[in-house]
């Protein structure tokens, strides 16, 4: 399936994208889906019409750093011999069509990075690579957002990605069954329309079975927890001169099988 969240009389709602339409669910929020069948609930409504929200809030959100090794080189980093795990503030999630903004006087610098979002369906505490997509109900796409002068300055990485509005995901959720390999898919980031990544998922470092295993070790992974994979070469900090997103701003990622996630930028 491929699920979208939207407003519907003054309620959330989970719909199942069928072409133009979307067939409502009775359920107000994936977590809640995640433990129950779908069941279809009223009239479709029209996929151009609905106002649509960010696919879930994230109970918490795992991203890896530098897990692309060609993305690594283009900003001079060395390339990990183990996944680099950062994480990034629930708050900082927008979805499809909302605006990221920011402003002026805190960051300079704020730069795109298209991500491959997992989604776990499943309460995953130390499990194998091989069982780890068991527990993956779906994928969607991230923005992991990025201010770069605030990643230089603070050392990590709290503000540089959670600021409010740095995290754009959806609008759509592949179920796992739509993705019979997360490791064969292209993304693209737009920002106007001139491409800036075109990178597949075959080319991380680190793959999601092998993220998913590492991170069980550490966390346990419940439903509604989220994985950011790393993004691709073609950041706009390692351009030359470097590019950053500015007022007005148009920045699109889309994934193959999934969908396209797109956001206007605002400078405070
Ligand atoms: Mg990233």
């Amino acid at each position: 399936m491929k699920l979208i969240r939207y407003a519907k009389g003054g309620n959330s709602c989970i719909g199942v994208v069928e072409g133009d339409d979307i067939r409502p669910l009775g359920n107000s929020d994936l977590t809640e889906l995640m433990a129950a069948a779908p069941q279809p609930a009223g009239n479709l409504d029209s996929l151009a019409d609905a106002s649509v929200l960010p696919p879930l809030i994230p109970g918490k959100i795992l991203a890896i750093g530098r897990n692309y090794a060609e993305h690594a080189r283009e900003l001079n980093n060395e390339v990990p011999t183990e996944p680099l795990v950062f994480a990034v503030m629930p708050s900082a999630v927008i979805g499809d069509g909302d605006v990221i903004e920011w402003e002026a006087d805190l960051t300079a610098q704020v730069d795109w990075e298209g991500e491959l979002a997992v989604i776990i369906g499943v309460t995953a505490r130390r499990v194998s690579q091989a069982d780890a997509l068991d527990y993956v109900f779906g994928y969607t796409i991230a923005n992991d957002v990025s201010a770069r002068d605030l990643q230089t300055r603070d050392k990590q990485w709290v503000r540089a990605k959670g600021l409010d509005t740095f995290c754009p995901l959806g609008p759509i959720v592949a179920t796992r069954d739509e993705i019979p390999d997360p490791q064969n898919l292209r993304i693209v980031t737009t920002v106007d329309g001139v491409v800036k990544q075109d990178g597949s998922t075959a080319d991380m470092i680190f793959n999601v079975r092998h993220l998913i295993a590492y991170l069980s070790r550490a966390f346990t992974l419940n439903p509604g927890d989220m994985i950011l994979t790393g993004t691709p070469a073609g950041v706009g900090k390692a351009m030359n001169p470097p590019e950053f997103l500015g007022a007005g701003s148009l920045v699109s990622v889309e994934i193959e099988g999934i969908g396209k996630l797109t956001n206007r930028c605002r400078v405070l």
